[in-house]
């Protein structure tokens, strides 16, 4: 548990609004990260006791209260944590990072990258996407993870994802409120362009959710159009790119892009 912030896509860090606002148990920034108990480093064997039972091989985000490739993070635990992944080989990992640019490094002092192991950056917006998907193309290229996976959430700007770059799975998501951070709204045609991108590439494409806002005429999860006018007031109405935008909260918003749910999810073959 515990982080740096680093990108635009950390000012709403759920895990910060968790387990330091809220609850107390570590302090974000600069300062000792704190290493979870038994029970958690317990449950990936209960996983996998119950999936070898279902002959499936689910897939685990892995440390949701943290980000694996932090500096900051004893690097005695990242290789404990690898060795849990080695010896659970029917859990798929999800490794997302914000600091791609470390993973090759890091996994090889922690022993070399599992098997079972995806390779995923976020990319919130342009500027993010140009520097970390080479990062993760290198990570890629030298670590030959199960995948890899653009976590595009909070999308907060569009994206032309650079040539040859695309990674084999492509998440996107809108903004949620965090404690005291107020989400931004995601533009649908950002959401658009990156769905067509990962089809043109062949990509498998995920729409996780649209988050607190949703542009007009936009579908809800109850599948009704999203009209919603709240006056004008900043807090739940805004206009921008030739749409606007009612803050209807994150359930009603749903997952919905242009009437479609997007739930694609890489193959992976048996163990
Ligand atoms: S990298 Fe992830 S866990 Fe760390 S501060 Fe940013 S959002 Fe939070």
């Amino acid at each position: 548990m515990g982080c740096t912030k680093v990108s635009p896509a950390c000012d709403g860090c759920y895990a910060e609004a968790l387990m330091d606002k809220r609850y107390g148990k570590v302090q974000w920034g600069n300062h000792p990260r704190i290493r979870t108990g038994k029970h958690t480093w317990n449950d990936p064997f209960r996983w996998q006791r119950q999936a070898e039972k279902d002959g499936d091989r689910p897939f685990v985000f892995c440390a949701s209260l943290a980000d694996i490739f932090d500096n900051q993070v004893d690097p005695q635990w990242r290789a404990g944590a690898f060795d849990v992944m080695r010896q659970t080989p029917n859990l798929v990992y999800l490794l997302l990072t914000k600091r791609p640019q470390n993973i090759v490094k890091m996994a090889d002092a922690a022993g070399g990258l599992p098997a079972n192991a995806a390779l995923g950056a976020t990319c919130e917006d342009q500027p993010r996407a140009d520097k970390n998907l080479p990062a993760l193309q290198v990570a890629k290229i030298e670590l030959r993870p199960l995948f890899t996976f653009g976590s595009f959430e909070p999308l907060i700007s569009g994206i032309i994802v650079p040539k040859g770059l695309m990674p084999d799975w492509v998440i996107t998501g809108g903004e949620t409120d965090q404690g005291g951070h107020k989400s931004r709204p995601t533009h649908p045609d950002w959401f658009r362009s990156l769905r067509d991108q990962a089809a043109d590439a062949g990509a498998a494409y995920h729409h996780k959710q649209n988050g607190e806002w949703l542009a007009w005429g936009q579908v809800m999860a109850d599948g009704t159009e999203n009209y919603l006018s709240y006056g004008k007031q900043p807090e739940f109405f805004q206009q921008f790119g030739g749409e606007i935008f009612s803050k209807v909260r994150k359930a009603r918003s749903g997952r919905m892009l242009d009437g479609v749910t997007h739930d694609a999810f890489p193959f992976v073959g048996a163990v």
